[in-house]
Formats: structure tokens, C-alpha cells, sequence
């Protein structure tokens, strides 16, 4: 009797699976539970689902392992039952944390995906191998079962533990994070012994066991029923209510990630082709002294979604979340009745930065898919992540925006399109890559090496132009996108009526200033971005000189929209005078651009057509007049003594504003909008930080 109480039974051998897959997954949700990180809090619901989901794939891997184990078991006769459970669990240890490894690697950069999913994939295999032929060998040298043993009592009370454990960290993380710790953990602890003993005495009989394991089963499963119960079809008839009573009905705002104002055609006569902006353009307002808040993305986009100066919203160094108390464009429009939605490509941008404050549907292409349901660092994300994702580009984005615009064409919304090429990687789909045979010969091998970022790679001037040529190759495939887009919208007939703003966060450098890329300096090759707004209603196209800052969008889209700007907000005017005449009634007033990163933290501002730029860290200053010297060559700091110290007062006034608008609107930084280390490591893969 004793000896047969040492053998596991085969019958239960979904069972033995089950709970150790509750066992993984409650590895990996500890794993994704104690990173010091300050993302959007996990509800309820999406824990128990991720949890679920994970548990499912775990539980399915070590059905198909065990089978494959006790295989070798029965067929070579080399290991017993017990010993192939141990190293079940060893195999899948091993596996999970190389999958947590490699997931440092896989974050955001997709270019070397194939290459990595390769080599996991030989891993994998490596790993099992390794499993199975140590399983087989030490069998044989033991020939007996009972090197370890875990009697099935002991077991499901382990996988009860954990997921106690994994529960009570989400607990603690989500609802009692200012609770004296020491109570809490003691007070876990007396309650998880009282439901090992009482699991302990229920388990003595083999039927009440089972029944245990089989609730258990139930109880962690169900919730990958909640979608079946769930409402598939987001947009109400709530919306069609508010159906007339917009003076605008669709708002479009389509953002460019690192698009040059002067690689467009309709801002320069000698840029590549980009006949689908162009035409937006032919029937928009064209504001060619368009300045954004700052020279990278993080700063720029959260200035134009909040109209906010980035001093003021704090979003500065790609480690923050936005404060709780930072107003949105997209919030105050969802409250005036639209329908708000955003689709996006760019890592940076998911929702844990919280900019997704406002927008009732965030599709973050297409990192959110998988994040919904999934652990963030769990195998199962990583596992989905090698079978079901195509690289994403702007074709797919624009497929997604495209259906989406079908379905809501009837209701009124607010549409946020955020494009992430041409970012590098410069790699555009083959009929837009540079048609001039050297270059294409040499592709874009230039982007894999260490040096691509800092410039080193490109020293010639034929390299110089051959990266140019591949910049412009991405400027080419965005702008047949964006074509597509603008497509959609007049075939479901509210191309006519929408409001479309099309700008860019930030301008990128090819060797302006003998640097290269973007985020580093104020120069206009950064910070000066294309600006085109059409108007409901036909238009022909205007060119405005008028100085704006895309802080300016926001207070713009709500005063179009006749919706009132609550007071002192720290918005600049809205420039809405300017766009049915060119020379409108608006007085200009100074535009603030700063939180550079690498080298020097730069602040700058422009005003009279003359930009003044000063290094916080280093001191350096500089000034130069746009009007006579747009290329910026000549620095007039010695020459021009009256707007040095023009500049030096304007950004002093701008730092005392920027602190008493953050006190008015109660905005601190606390340790809760630090961001998670995986979006901080997905800037880092973008070589932000
Ligand atoms: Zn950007």
C-alpha cells in the first residue's frame, strides 16, 4: 500500500498538469507583480483573465510534454513517473525564465524578431531535448521512481499557495498600496495556513481530491468565458443621440512619427513625391512656421493631445505617465459627446503612458492585442508573439483605422491616427525603397550597425544621400497610406464634412548639423513640422506664415468645436482665425520648445522670426535670425545683444508661467506615474535613453 501511494496514478494526469501550470503561471504573475512599475492599475477582471489565459497555454504545453515524456517513458522503458513530473516542472522552469530573457530583448524592436524567434525556437527544442535524455539517463542509473516525490496532497495545496501568493501581491499592489505592509503579509500568511490545513484535511480522501482539484480547475478557467458574455460591439446608439448636434461632426488628427516638413512636396518644390499630402494640403490651410514643443516624440505628442507645454505636463524624460490631473483634448471631447478612438504604432505611446486618457477605444498597434490578455512578461505573450504577429508598419495601421472609419462613419468622433514611419528603422516595402541602383544594393544595412543612431555609419556624402534616399523611400510609403486613408473617408462620404489636422511630433536630422535622427537639438530640421488643416466644407488651399506651437492644436480643435477652454489652462490661442484667412485677425505670440535628451538639456523659444536657443547643463546659447539665416549657420549672440536678451527673459517668464500653470491645475509627480520597466525598456530599445 505504501509503495503504490509513492507511484503517481496515470489517471490523473490532467490534474497533475493543472496544477502545475498554476504553479508557472503564478511564477510569471509574481514576475510581472513585484517589477517596481506604475502602469495603469490591473482590474479585476483583466488579472483573472490574463491569469486564466496564461494557465489555459501552460496547462496545453504540459499535456502535449507530458505525453511526449511519457512516451520515452513507456516506449524506452528508461524513467519512471515520478521522475518524469520532475522534469516536466525542470524543463519548464528553464523554459519560462529564457522566455523572460528574451522578452528584455523582444520588447519593442521588431527588427531582429525573426532572428530571435529563431533562436528561441532552437532553445525550446534544445531545452526539451535536454529534459528528455537527462530524464532517460537518470532513470536508468536509479531504476527506481522516487528521487522526488510530491504526494498529490502536498501538490495541490503548493498550487493553492501560489495562487494565493500571485493574488495577494495583485491585492497589494492594486488596492492596498499605503497599508502597513508587515499586517498585510501576516495577516495573509494566518489565512493561507488556515486553507492549507483545511485543504490538507479535505485531501485525505482520494475522491474528495479530486472533487478539490476539479473546483479549482473550474474557478481559475472560467474567466476565458467573460468574452463570450461580454458586448462585442463597443460604439452605442448613446453616440447617434448627440448625431446633429456637433457643429463639427469628425475630427481627424493624424500625427507623423519624424516627418520633415521639408520632405513634402507642398512645403518644398525639390522633395520627393508625396502626391497624397499634397492634395490634403490643396484644400487645407499650409502653416509653414508649424513649431513642436520639442525635438522627440514622448514631449511633442503629449503637448499636442493636451495643448500643454511640456514643463507643464511633465512627460519629459520617457520614465512618467501622465498626472492624473493633466486635462486631455481627447477627455474634454468625449464629455462634449464625441466618440473618441485613437490607432497608433509606436511602442512609446501604449496605453500605460496614459495618454489614452480620453479615448474610449486605444488600439495600440499591435502591442495592446496581446497585452489584454496576457501577462505582460508571460510566456504566453511571448508565445503569441512569435506565432501571430507580422511585423506592424503603417499599412496595417491604416487598415485597422480604415475598417473602424467604416463602422463609425455615422457617429460623431474625434480620430486619432498616429503613424510611426518614417521612423528609423528606414526599411519602406520594396516599390518605395530608392530606385538608384547603388542604393539599392546596399539597403539598409546601415541601420543595423551600433553606430546608426550617433551618426558614425554615414561619413560620406554618397552614404549621407544614400540614408537620405531610404528616409525618403519611408516619406513616400507613409504618404501612399495616408492616401489610402483619405480614401476611406470619402468613400464613406465625411471626407467633405471632417475637420483633418495632419502634423508631424518632430522633424528628423540628416546631417543639417552634422548629426543625425532626432531628439538632440532645437534646429528647425527637428522642430520645424508640417501643419495642414482642412476645414468642413470645400476649401482651396492657403499658406500661413503666422509663427504657431502644436500646443496650439488642441485649444484649436476645441474652439472650432465651440467647446469653452477652462480659464488658465496654460494653452496657447487657438489659431482658428488663420485658416479661412491667411491673414487673420491673431497676434503671435512666443513659442516655447525644449526637453531635448542626450547631450544637453535644451530650452528654446521663437519669437519676431528669431530663435534663441540655451543649454540648461552646459550654458551654451545661442541666436539666430530665421528670416536671414533659416539653415541656422550663424549664431548672433555677440551681434545682436537686444533679442539675447529678449530670448533670456522670454524663457525665464515662460519657466515662472509653466510652474504657477502646474500649480493651478495641482499637477505633481509622484513615484505612482513613474512608468514600468517595460516601457522604459522599450525606449531603450528605441535608443531614447
Ligand atoms: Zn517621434
Amino acid at each position: 500500500m505504501a509503495v503504490k501511494s509513492h507511484s503517481i496514478s496515470t489517471q490523473r494526469v490532467p490534474a497533475w498538469c493543472f496544477l502545475a501550470s498554476i504553479i508557472i503561471t503564478s511564477m510569471e504573475g509574481l514576475g510581472y507583480f513585484t517589477l517596481p512599475h506604475a502602469g495603469a492599475p490591473l482590474s479585476f477582471t483583466d488579472f483573472s483573465m490574463r491569469l486564466a489565459n496564461t494557465c489555459a497555454l501552460m496547462l496545453i504545453a504540459f499535456l502535449v510534454t507530458w505525453c511526449f515524456l511519457w512516451f520515452f517513458m513507456v516506449w524506452l522503458g528508461g524513467v519512471r513517473r515520478g521522475m518524469a513530473l520532475f522534469f516536466m516542472i525542470l524543463f519548464f522552469t528553464v523554459f519560462c525564465y529564457l522566455v523572460i530573457v528574451l522578452d528584455m530583448l523582444f520588447a519593442y524592436t521588431t527588427k531582429f524578431e525573426a532572428y530571435w524567434a529563431l533562436l528561441m525556437r532552437y532553445f525550446a527544442l534544445f531545452a526539451f531535448l535536454l529534459a528528455a535524455l537527462s530524464s532517460l539517463i537518470l532513470g536508468k542509473v536509479f531504476h527506481r521512481d522516487r528521487p522526488l516525490y510530491f504526494s498529490p496532497r502536498l501538490f495541490t495545496i503548493l498550487a493553492v499557495g501560489a495562487l494565493g501568493f500571485v493574488f495577494a501581491v495583485w491585492l497589494r499592489n492594486v488596492r492596498f498600496q499605503d497599508k502597513n505592509g508587515a499586517l498585510f503579509w501576516g495577516g495573509f500568511i494566518a489565512a493561507l495556513t488556515v486553507v492549507a490545513l483545511l485543504l490538507w484535511w479535505l485531501g485525505k480522501n482520494h475522491s474528495r481530491l479530486a472533487i478539490l482539484q476539479l473546483a479549482l480547475f473550474v474557478l481559475i478557467l472560467t474567466p476565458l468565458l467573460f468574452p463570450l458574455f461580454s458586448k462585442q460591439s463597443a460604439p452605442s446608439s448613446n453616440a447617434a443621440a448627440h448625431a446633429t448636434s456637433h457643429p463639427i461632426r469628425h475630427i481627424v488628427l493624424i500625427t507623423v512619427d519624424t516627418l520633415r516638413q521639408d520632405a513634402l512636396g507642398c512645403y518644398n518644390s525639390a522633395a520627393t513625391n508625396t502626391p497624397h499630402i499634397d492634395q490634403l494640403a490643396g484644400g487645407s490651410a499650409a502653416f509653414t512656421n508649424a513649431f513642436s514643443s520639442s525635438p522627440w516624440t514622448y514631449p511633442s505628442v503629449t503637448s499636442i493631445l493636451t495643448g500643454l507645454a511640456p514643463q507643464v505636463h511633465t512627460l519629459v524624460d520617457g520614465k512618467t505617465a501622465l498626472p492624473e490631473k493633466v486635462p486631455t483634448l481627447a477627455a474634454m471631447l468625449e464629455s462634449a459627446g464625441y466618440y473618441t478612438a485613437a490607432f497608433g504604432l509606436n511602442g512609446m505611446l501604449k496605453s500605460q503612458t496614459r495618454l489614452d486618457r480620453g479615448f474610449k477605444e486605444y488600439n495600440w498597434y499591435p502591442a495592446e492585442v496581446l497585452s489584454a490578455r496576457n501577462f505582460e512578461i508571460g510566456l504566453t505573450h511571448n508565445l503569441m508573439k512569435l506565432f501571430g504577429s507580422r511585423k506592424p508598419n503603417a499599412a496595417g495601421l491604416t487598415d485597422q483605422a480604415t475598417e473602424w472609419i467604416k463602422k463609425h462613419a455615422q457617429q460623431d468622433f474625434f480620430l486619432w491616427v498616429h503613424y510611426f514611419e518614417p521612423h528609423m528603422p528606414y526599411a519602406p516595402p520594396a516599390q518605395f525603397q530608392p530606385i538608384e541602383p547603388a542604393f539599392r544594393e546596399k539597403g539598409n544595412a546601415f541601420m543595423h550597425t551600433r553606430g546608426a543612431r550617433m551618426g558614425s555609419v554615414a561619413r560620406t556624402a554618397e552614404e549621407r544621400a544614400w540614408v537620405r534616399a531610404l528616409y525618403e523611400g519611408e516619406v513616400r510609403y507613409v504618404d501612399s497610406q495616408i492616401g489610402r486613408f483619405m480614401e476611406s473617408l470619402r468613400q464613406v462620404g465625411i471626407y467633405e464634412d471632417a475637420l483633418i489636422l495632419f502634423t508631424a511630433d518632430h522633424g528628423e536630422e540628416l546631417w543639417d548639423h552634422d548629426h543625425f535622427e532626432h531628439g538632440h537639438t532645437l534646429f528647425n530640421e527637428l522642430i520645424q513640422v508640417p501643419l495642414l488643416v482642412k476645414l468642413p466644407g470645400t476649401q482651396t488651399g492657403s499658406s500661413v506664415e503666422a509663427a504657431v506651437s502644436n500646443q496650439a492644436i488642441a485649444p484649436t480643435i476645441l474652439e472650432l468645436c465651440g467647446i469653452a477652454l477652462p480659464a488658465d489652462q496654460g494653452m496657447p490661442p487657438s489659431f482658428s482665425p488663420l485658416l479661412q484667412n491667411p491673414s487673420g485677425d491673431y497676434m503671435e505670440v512666443p513659442i516655447f520648445s525644449g526637453a531635448s535628451i542626450f547631450h544637453d538639456q535644451l530650452e528654446g523659444v521663437i519669437f519676431d522670426r528669431m530663435k534663441y536657443i540655451r543649454g540648461k547643463l552646459s550654458g551654451h546659447e545661442f541666436l539666430f535670425n530665421l528670416q536671414e539665416d533659416p539653415e541656422e549657420r550663424t549664431s548672433l549672440t555677440t551681434q545682436d545683444p537686444v533679442n539675447l536678451e529678449r530670448g533670456r527673459q522670454l524663457l525665464e517668464a515662460a519657466q515662472a508661467s509653466d510652474a504657477r500653470v502646474r500649480e493651478s491645475l495641482d499637477i505633481q509627480q509622484d513615484e505612482k506615474d513613474r512608468l514600468h520597466h517595460e516601457e522604459i525598456r522599450s525606449l531603450e530599445a528605441l535608443g531614447y535613453l
